[in-house]
């Protein structure tokens, strides 16, 4: 599809290729390579995707060739080893086909070594102590389970080819490879317990995630205008205009002509590489939308999450708009999140979250039930660590999202039968009420809407799959979902170790599921997660509240988890250790730059203004006077911006002491602490007041446009 040029009313060419045609286009997916590879081949790469081999340089010859055949045919110049440093942002690096001849002239050259390994300059990326600069060397590696992808901008159509990113010695510098450790360490263990329970044939347990993407559109007219959107995506200043979200009219309302143009030409660019886009509507909060790609399995999904978040950004700008991936870039208003549909499946399709049909399937339903509630309970400190970013502090714990406090939401029916088993009472649910004995009883079929919808649960279950929900809008996918892999596979291993040894199986997983939710179902709550009462309960129920990210982050050097990840293969104590200081180095800088901003906001735009406005208004005061005429409110209104423009410069002034105080404390979770408990409140402190004088100023002598035009002027 062409897209019209900007801006883009009008002119839309309704004239498309038909999607089928369209999708995957560009897109090395497997059914490219059932075409194009040899049989025995191709049979060797789905091996390789299924963890059953490793892939030989023999075989990715064969398929460097013909990648590279399929991608110079679709006009690509280059390729790149694509990878997620653990900056959280997706790092390339193009090289270009060619290869001199010597005579003047190039061929087109791409080998299986070049397919599986390539060696980017490591120094520049964050290792957290992992690597000295003088072993500057990192490895990148093919990550046969996503598939390649071509991506088309002005540098041309490169051929961008996942990978996985170590160092010299082999650990892990990425997002890539522990989360591929822990679907490994899961698949082990879930396969251990679907053999106690008689399943001879199954090989492997996928994780399948469908993240779901909010964002938010800003005209990119007023968005340059904005220092603090430019630098830190997110405003740092900004009166709520008189409406606000309070009418309830965005949600899933009509989506506005120019939006809709937006988002026709995002889903044909993400299906033409590959990815399901399925759902688009309009969110809760102005100007603030939903994007969510049908699920796959987890390393796809995160890396085409990567892709859905760059192609938003791109395209927002192909129509004169900007996306706004940030958690909370508006305050008053909802904030972004990304919801992390998350289920586990079997090679031969069985998804081990669907309520059963049978007494078989429902024992093995509610044994992998357990284990995700004693996981989450457990778990907890890990969970919410996994989404401990400087965006996620200004969400979590305020009212619309999620609160900080890890809970899961089961709906009625379904806990009502968890409790019957806990309590070894008679099955209220059960059709004949007797007592439930699982791989005995029939369950009443579950409806799919047993999860009577609650949006305010952070990990809700949601008919045969569990929705984790505090994950940030920006955030790369990956980490949640290995913490999540790592603490389900945990007690996974030990209801196997439990079930292998038992003589009778349908005994054993009864005590199980018996025990297990006996000791962990405080964590289920299916009220309002966002009342004041539900903070209290929790806090009787025992369950964590870590409202900042630094000291959720600290979890991550504590023995049980660092042993956690040893014992799954998951990440080493120094590849733990080293991710702590680079969660907590990025908070801290975060943090940093917002608050430079708000300084210089404030002195270099919102002080000149207001005191030159404060000025013109006691001339015209004088001006008023000498020709006998007074106007005392005007004088009043006068003296009032005056006091303020006093104060907000005081608050800066203190706000700058203070954040001088946070560089200088030196340590990196004193650091993260000062700056979270300290600088965030001074910078709340100078918004203030900028906001008071927002209210009280001419719109004409503001420096920047407000909420109301990056709000609700599309
Ligand atoms: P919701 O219940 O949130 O309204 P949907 O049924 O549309 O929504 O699903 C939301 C997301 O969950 C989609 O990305 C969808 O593909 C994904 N999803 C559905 N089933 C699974 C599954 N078994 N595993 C992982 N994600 C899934
Ligand atoms: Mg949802």
């Amino acid at each position: 599809m062409s897209c019209c040029k900007e801006p883009c009313h009008g002119g839309i060419d309704f004239t498309e290729t038909p999607v089928a045609e369209l999708y995957g286009s560009n897109c090395f997916s497997n059914a490219v390579m059932r075409e194009r590879l040899p049989k025995d081949i191709y049979k060797e790469i789905v091996a390789v995707q299924n963890g059953e081999k490793e892939l030989t340089l023999a075989a990715a010859e064969v398929v460097a060739a013909s990648m590279r055949d399929w991608a110079i045919e679709k006009g690509a110049s280059h390729y790149t080893h694509w990878f997620h440093p653990l900056t959280g942002l997706t790092a390339e690096k193009h090289d270009a086909f060619i290869s001199p001849t010597g005579d003047g002239r190039v061929i087109m050259e791409f080998s299986g070594k070049e397919l599986v390994k390539g060696e980017p300059d490591a120094s520049s990326f964050p290792s957290g102590g992992l690597r000295a600069t003088f072993e500057a060397r990192g490895y990148t590696a093919w990550d046969v389970t996503s598939p390649a992808f071509l991506k088309q901008d002005p540098t041309g159509t490169t051929l961008c080819i996942p990978t996985a990113f170590i160092s010299y010695y082999g650990q892990a510098l990425d997002k890539k490879v522990p989360l591929l450790k822990s679907i490994d360490a899961l698949s082990r263990q879930a396969v251990r317990v679907l053999r106690a329970l008689g399943n001879e044939s199954c090989k492997r347990v996928f994780t399948t995630v469908g993240p779901e993407q909010e964002y938010f559109l800003v005209d990119k007219k007023f968005y340059d205008e904005r220092p603090d959107l430019i630098l830190t995506g997110r405003t740092v200043f900004g009166a709520l205009p008189a409406k606000g979200q309070e009418m309830e009219d965005h949600y899933f309302g009509a989506i506005k002509e120019r939006v809709a143009a937006f988002m026709r030409e995002l889903n044909t660019e993400l299906w033409k590489v590959g990815i399901p886009a399925k759902t688009q509507h309009n969110e809760v909060a102005p100007n603030q939308f939903e994007v969510a790609p049908i699920y796959s399995n987890s390393t796809a999904a995160v890396d085409a999450n990567q892709m859905v978040m760059e192609t938003i950004r791109t395209v927002a700008r192909r129509h004169g708009m900007e996306g706004i991936l940030h958690e909370k870039p508006f305050a008053g208003v909802n904030g972004s999140g990304k919801h992390n549909n998350w289920s586990m499946a079997t090679d031969e399709g069985i998804n081990l979250f669907e309520p059963g049909e049978n007494p078989e399937s429902n024992a093995r339903f509610l044994l992998f039930a357990a284990a995700v509630v004693e996981a989450v309970d457990r778990y907890a400190l890990l969970l919410r660590a996994s989404v401990a970013t400087s965006g996620n502090e200004y969400r979590l714990g305020a009212n619309e999202a999620p609160p900080a406090i890890v809970s899961i939401f089961f709906g009625g029916p379904l806990t009502e039968i968890l409790d019957n088993i806990a309590e070894g009472k008679t099955g209220g649910h059960t059709p004949t009420g007797e007592k439930i004995k699982l791989g005995v009883t029939s369950l009443p079929s579950l409806p799919k809407d047993v999860s009577d919808r609650n949006r305010t649960s952070p990990f809700a279950f949601t008919g045969n799959k569990f929705e984790f929900r505090m994950v940030g809008s920006t955030q790369s996918i990956a980490t949640p979902n290995t913490y999540l892999n790592a603490a389900v596979a945990q007690v996974l291993q030990e209801f196997a170790d439990k079930l292998e040894k038992a003589a009778d199986k349908t005994e054993a997983v009864q005590s199980i599921v018996k025990e297990s939710y006996a000791q962990h179902r405080r964590v289920v709550f299916n009220g309002n997660g966002y009342t004041d009462e539900w903070v209290r309960e929790a806090e009787r129920r025992g369950l964590p509240n870590v409202k900042s990210a630094a000291d959720a982050l600290s979890v991550l050097v504590q023995s049980e988890t660092i042993a956690l990840f040893e014992r799954h293969g998951v990440l080493t104590r120094e590849e733990s250790e080293s991710r702590y200081h680079i969660y907590l180095e990025k908070y801290s800088k975060q943090v940093n730059i917002e608050a430079g901003v708000t300084i210089d906001m404030a002195r270099r735009y919102i002080f000149p203004a207001v005191t030159a406005y404060a000025a013109s208004l006691a001339g015209d005061a004088a001006a008023l006077a000498a020709i006998g005429a007074s106007n005392v409110s005007q004088a009043k209104r006068t003296k009032r911006i005056a006091e303020l423009a006093n104060e907000l410069y005081e608050e800066t002034a203190r706000l700058e002491t203070i954040l001088a105080e946070a560089q200088a404390a030196g340590e990196a979770f004193a650091q993260a602490k000062a700056y979270s408990g300290k600088v965030r409140p001074a910078m709340d402190l100078v918004r203030a007041k900028a906001d008071a004088l927002e209210k009280m100023v001419a719109k004409r002598a503001w420096p920047f446009p407000g909420y109301e035009e990056l709000l609700f002027k599309l």
